[in-house]
């Protein structure tokens, strides 16, 4: 039997209210409102729809707690229709990270720990031994339908006495594999100004926003030069909110200074989706509406921009043709606190709320 849906009457970004006629996982027709064939009607009036969310930075690899949360409860329960899993899993326990995809409705990605422990433990580029140049390469090619880059996490915890090393493992194995690098920046060592010339186009810095000592603005608020020519040369900035890594000091101060987001992800894992200050990726989207960037731009920063990274433009339209990746949420008037990871605090009156998603032309309810 065939399954036909029609999403009636819900707003693209841009303000225009269109039906989606979707059958069997698969969109048959965006047309103007009332244009649609029968099927089972969806009434989304007073909705937004877009392609369904990515998230570019999350933890879905529960064994390691306290890093780790269920895929379905930080993936299509939240609106979001598609997650990569940033470095969870090094070559050890990706295939693991990879067989738990069966049992899950969301889309799932990872980017390979160039630490083969991966989070076993916090300090998993402390010791050399652990980056296996042959073994990571291995990896990729064989989960090359999985994995999407490699994760190095560039702060002193991680890296102890090691330095700048394990970034210059992590190059060499992006430009082997030709698959880009994401890269975690927090406190020093290494020196933010050593790791920045390391990243090339294609690159991301995750944490861009973070408020500790050692990040991408001066003490004026203005960004380092480091991070201009970062910028210039085709380098990525992604927001991976996290437990301690969004300030609302630093990204006004990049707001007035102009250096926005590539995307926009939530580091979500059990933790602070629980506790806060993460709760979900629609509520990190929500903060941006608050500081005053335009939903487009917001939404934007988590569909057509996140699948241009991927390489997978298809996750970041709505075409007739393709499998239905849809989420439809909803803008609430309400008032609310938003808490940085710092405890700073901006008031806002509304937030973006998930409603339902297609993930792979299958619907969930949020
Ligand atoms: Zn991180
Ligand atoms: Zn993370």
């Amino acid at each position: 039997m065939t399954d036909r849906w029609v999403l009636r009457g819900a707003k693209l970004t841009d303000g225009r209210a269109v039906d989606i006629a979707i059958e069997d996982g698969v969109i048959r027709a965006v047309t103007a409102v009332g244009c649609t064939a029968d099927g089972q009607t969806m009434d989304c009036t007073g909705w937004y729809v877009s392609s369904g969310w990515i998230d570019l930075h999350v933890h879905a690899f529960p064994a390691f707690h306290p890093y780790g949360d269920e895929i379905d409860e930080i993936g299509v329960k939240q609106g979001v229709a598609v997650i990569v899993d940033a470095g969870s899993c090094g070559a050890d326990r990706i295939g693991d990270l990879a067989a738990s995809r069966e049992k899950a409705m969301t889309t799932v990605f990872a980017l390979l720990n160039v630490s083969k422990i991966g989070l076993q433990r916090i300090d998993e580029l402390s010791d050399l031994a652990w980056l296996d140049r042959e073994l990571a390469l291995h990896t990729v090619h064989a989960y090359s339908d999985f994995i999407v880059g490699w994760k190095a996490r560039m702060s002193g915890s991680v890296v102890r006495n090691n330095g700048i090393q394990p970034l210059l493992i992590a190059r060499e194995l992006a430009e082997a594999s030709g698959l880009p690098l994401m890269v975690h920046i927090g406190s020093a060592p290494p020196r933010i100004e050593d790791i920045l010339p390391l990243l090339e186009k294609e690159d991301v810095v995750t944490h861009y926003l973070n408020g500790k000592s050692n990040n991408l603005f001066d003490g004026n608020g203005r960004p380092l030069q480091e991070l201009t020519e970062a910028v210039a040369r085709g380098v990525r900035l992604d927001v991976g909110h996290g437990t301690a890594s969004f300030s609302f000091r630093t990204a006004e101060a990049a707001l007035q200074s102009g250096i926005g987001f590539d995307t926009i992800s939530s580091d979500i894992y059990r933790g602070n989706r629980q506790n806060g200050p993460v709760y979900s990726l629609a509520h990190v989207m929500s903060k941006f509406l608050c500081l005053g960037y335009p939903l487009e731009e917001v939404v934007d920063a988590v569909t057509v921009r996140a699948a241009a990274w991927l390489r997978k433009p298809e996750l970041g339209r709505i075409q007739a043709g393709d499998h239905a990746n849809l989420t439809l949420f909803a803008i609430e008037e309400e008032p609310v606190v938003f808490v940085d990871s710092e405890g700073g605090t901006r008031r806002g009156d509304h937030q973006i709320k998930p409603k339902g998603v297609f993930a792979n032309g299958r619907f969930s309810a949020c």
